[in-house]
C-alpha cells in the first residue's frame, strides 16, 4: 500500500502515476488518481490491478497544475473492488488512505443517523464524509481535517484535496509512514523517498500526529491538537 500526493506548478499526472509505480514494491492489489482536470473539476480515476492499468486509464487525461493526490491499495476491509478502491469522494472533499479506521462501525452509524450512506465497504470512506461534514460547518478545509480525525480510532496516512482549494494538498500521519519533498515552486508527500526522489533531494518525514497543509512550495506543519494560526514550516529538513 501507499500513498502520494503532490502541489505544485507542474501538470500532476505524469508524476503521480511514476511515484505510483515506484511504491509498488509495497504490495498492492488496486490503484488510483484524484486531480483537477482541464475545466478545474475535480476528477477521480480508479483502477482494479496494475498501476499500468491506470497509466492506460490517464493516458488521454489533462491535469491542471495544483495539488494532486494518488494510491496504491492494499485491502483491508471490503473486497478488492473499483468501488472499494480510492481515492473516496464525499462532496467537495476527495482523500487517499493507509491504514486502519478502528472504529469505522460506530462512524457509520453516526453518518446513517444523518441520513449518510457509505458506497464501499472500505474503513476509509467514512473519513471523506466525517471531513466533509465538518468543513460545511466553516469552510476551512485544513480546521475541518483535524476537526473529523479527532472523531476517528486507528492508524492513517492520508493525503486530501478539497474542490475549493485547488492547490491545497492537507496530509497527515498517525502510523504509516509520510515524507515530505520539498522542491522549487512544488512540494511531494509520499509513503517513501523513491516516489520523489528524482525530483527532489530535501525531505521532511512526518512525525505521528502530526498535519500539514501544503501549496506549491509553502508548507506549514502542525500537531493534530494544535490550531492552524499554530502551524509553522518544518524545522527538521535533511537532504539525502
Ligand atoms: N483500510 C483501507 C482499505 O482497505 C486502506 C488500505 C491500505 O492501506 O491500502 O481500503
Amino acid at each position: 500500500c501507499g500513498i502520494m500526493g503532490y502541489s505544485g506548478l507542474r501538470s500532476p499526472l505524469p508524476l503521480l502515476v511514476s511515484g505510483l509505480e515506484r511504491l509498488e514494491y509495497r504490495g498492492y492489489d488496486s490503484s488510483g488518481v484524484a486531480f483537477f482536470d482541464d475545466i478545474g473539476a475535480l476528477s477521480v480515476v480508479r483502477s482494479v490491478g496494475k498501476v499500468g492499468v491506470l497509466k492506460d486509464l490517464v493516458n488521454d487525461r489533462v491535469a491542471q497544475p495544483g495539488a494532486a493526490i494518488g494510491h496504491i491499495r492494499w485491502a483491508t476491509h471490503g473486497g478488492v473492488t473499483l468501488e472499494n478502491a480510492h481515492p473516496h469522494q464525499s462532496g467537495p472533499i476527495v482523500l487517499v488512505h493507509n491504514g486502519i479506521v478502528e472504529n469505522d462501525q460506530a462512524i457509520r452509524i453516526y453518518l446513517r443517523s444523518l441520513g449518510v450512506e457509505c458506497v464501499s465497504e472500505t474503513d476509509s470512506e467514512v473519513l471523506s464524509h466525517l471531513i466533509r461534514i465538518e468543513y460545511e460547518k466553516d469552510g476551512v478545509f485544513p480546521e475541518a481535517v483535524r476537526r473529523a480525525l479527532g472523531q476517528v480510532e486507528g492508524s492513517y496516512a492520508l493525503a486530501i484535496l478539497c474542490q475549493n482549494d485547488p492547490a491545497d494538498l492537507v496530509v497527515v500521519r498517525n502510523g504509516p509512514p509520510l515524507i515530505l519533498g520539498l522542491g522549487e515552486g512544488e512540494t511531494f508527500a509520499a509513503s517513501d523517498i523513491p516516489a520523489f526522489l528524482h525530483f527532489t533531494r530535501k525531505v521532511h518525514t512526518m512525525e505521528n500526529g502530526t498535519i500539514a497543509l501544503i501549496r506549491h512550495e509553502e508548507v506549514k506543519v502542525g500537531r493534530l491538537d494544535q490550531a492552524l494560526s499554530e502551524w509553522a514550516p518544518p524545522s527538521s529538513l535533511r537532504s539525502i
